[in-house]
Parts: C-alpha cells; sequence; structure tokens
C-alpha cells in the first residue's frame, strides 16, 4: 500500500492539527491523557492500526460522534490521503498518528482503549517475518496492554492463512473469538459494516472477506 514520492507529504503531516507525530516530539505527551487534553470529553476510545487511506476510521468517526477515534498508520505516503479525506469533515472526534504500531504501548495507557480495528492488515507471508504480522501474539500481548478489561479486537483480511493463523495466536493466548466469519458479503454487502479501501477493491474480485471479534 506504500506510495512513493508524495511531494510535501512530510511537511503538510508536520503542520495538521489533527496528526500526532511520534518522533518523541508530541504523542508520548497525551498518554494516559488522550481525552483529557486532547478530546475534552470521556468517551471510548477506538482506534484502527494500519489504517491506510482512512475510509473506514472516517465514516466510523461520522457515524459516532460519541466516540473517539484515533487512526494510525506507518506511512506518510498513505497517511496524507487520509488527511486529505479528513480536510473535507469537520470532525472532532478523530485523530491520526503518524506511527508503527510497535511501539503502541508508549502511547496509550493500560485500559485506555475500548476497541481495536485491524483491517487487511500486510500479511508477512515468510514464516520468519511472522512476529511483524498485527495479530501475533507479540502484537496481542501489545493490545493486552492498553485494552481495557471488556475490550475487542475485529480484525477483517480476504488473506485466508493469515486469518487462520490470527485464530491460532487468539487461542494461543487465551483469547476468545464471539464472532466468526469466512465469508462476510456471501449474500451481498453486509449490513452495519463499512468497506474499507481494500475490502472495497477485493470484494469486487469476489474473494470472500474473513472477519472476527475477539477478546480476552
Ligand atoms: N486498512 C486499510 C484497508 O483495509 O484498506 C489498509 C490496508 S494495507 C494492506 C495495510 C496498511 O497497514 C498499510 O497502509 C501499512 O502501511 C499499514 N501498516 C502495516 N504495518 C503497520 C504497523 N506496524 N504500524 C502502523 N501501520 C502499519
Amino acid at each position: 500500500m506504500r506510495l512513493r514520492n508524495i511531494k510535501g507529504a512530510d511537511e503538510r503531516i508536520l503542520a495538521d492539527p489533527y496528526t500526532i507525530q511520534t518522533d518523541g516530539t508530541d504523542g508520548a505527551d497525551f498518554k494516559g491523557r488522550w481525552n483529557r487534553e486532547y478530546f475534552h470529553n470521556d468517551h471510548p476510545i477506538h482506534i484502527e492500526i494500519g489504517m491506510g487511506k482512512g475510509q473506514f476510521i472516517t465514516t466510523l468517526a461520522q457515524q459516532n460522534p460519541n466516540i473517539n477515534y484515533i487512526g494510525i498508520e506507518k506511512y506518510s505516503s498513505v497517511l496524507i490521503r487520509a488527511i486529505d479525506k479528513r480536510e473535507e469533515l469537520a470532525l472532532d472526534n478523530l485523530l491520526f498518528m503518524r506511527m508503527d504500531a510497535e511501539e503502541i504501548t508508549d502511547y496509550f495507557e493500560p485500559g485506555e482503549v475500548g476497541r481495536i480495528y485491524l483491517n487487511f492488515s500486510d500479511p508477512w507471508p515468510k514464516d520468519r517475518h511472522a512476529k511483524r504480522r498485527l495479530t501475533s501474539t507479540t502484537f496481542l500481548s501489545r493490545y493486552d496492554q492498553i485494552l481495557q478489561r471488556d475490550g475487542v479486537v475485529e480484525f477483517k483480511t480476504d488473506n485466508r492463512p493469515l486469518f487462520d493463523f490470527s485464530l491460532e495466536q487468539l487461542q494461543e493466548v487465551g483469547w476468545h473469538a464471539d464472532y466468526v466469519s469466512y465469508h462476510l458479503h456471501e449474500n451481498g454487502p453486509a449490513a452495519d459494516n463499512i468497506m474499507t479501501e481494500y475490502e472495497q477493491k477485493f470484494y469486487a474480485l469476489g474473494n470472500p472477506i474473513c472477519k472476527f471479534r475477539a477478546h480476552r
């Protein structure tokens, strides 16, 4: 998903008032204080990791003004597309972070996050890269640290080997999936579902989309 050479992207991201940098100058200040210092309310915080161009979280934020959303993306070249979308909307409940999710526990306090969305995460197909998968036990243990007690992780992908791997990883850490579908859109677009950019593409190709919702 990495787009190359978007001219001026880094400068625009730095100047964007709704995007937090995690280069040590900004985001860590908000750890444990996102609601008090940034959103100025006590609404639940839901995050999407690897939001790409941001269609999913931007739509969620429009639909749910009483939830605070934080979209996390590693690459400027993609994040800038989400910033473009956000600029057209006046949303007080949506914030972006340019960050590698490996650092997530540096930016959220235990119990600060109510829900984590993972959509069409990079598959990292080689075994030696398995720990980089956002649904690996390595990442689940990070989520364990920041999720509130009844917090959930929702995951969608069209990659069946990654989905099967992810279900195994849940079992390994003793988490439970209370919803599992191997073909979310079997009877046409699922109700109450927001399609991501990747989901639209794969749905159009006829690929079955898998989804789980899991908790500890
Ligand atoms: N979620 C979007 C969608 O469904 O359309 C984008 C899917 S794309 C395949 C995966 C995205 O996750 C990319 O934009 C990538 O840069 C981002 N990503 C991958 N690993 C990440 C990490 N460790 N931290 C933050 N973002 C990450």
